[in-house]
């Protein structure tokens, strides 16, 4: 038998997001959720220059846009709801 302690926890709330870009905030839409936006967080690891550091970055669908047009390579693309549908 497991006896459990009522208690309160404390949970942070992600209150703003900002485009580490342009730094403009990402807005909420109507249903109080962020609007879609990209959002990186890497660990770094032995033998990088960031050895250890977590870096964490948000980029809104314009920056995202600008960004990955520079690229060599373009993000490979898929359909999320192709792979709902695949996996029930
Ligand atoms: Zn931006």
């Amino acid at each position: 038998m497991r006896v459990f302690l009522d208690q309160t926890t404390v949970r942070p709330e992600l209150t703003d997001v900002s485009c580490n870009v342009c730094g403009r905030d990402v807005d909420k839409n109507v249903s109080g959720y962020f609007e879609d936006h990209l959002t990186i967080s890497k660990s770094w690891g032995y033998h990088s220059p960031y050895d250890g550091e977590i870096h964490a970055i948000d980029v809104c669908v314009d920056c995202y846009a600008d960004w990955t047009a520079q690229f060599e390579i373009p993000p490979k693309v898929s359909s999320y709801f192709h792979l709902q549908m695949c996996e029930g």
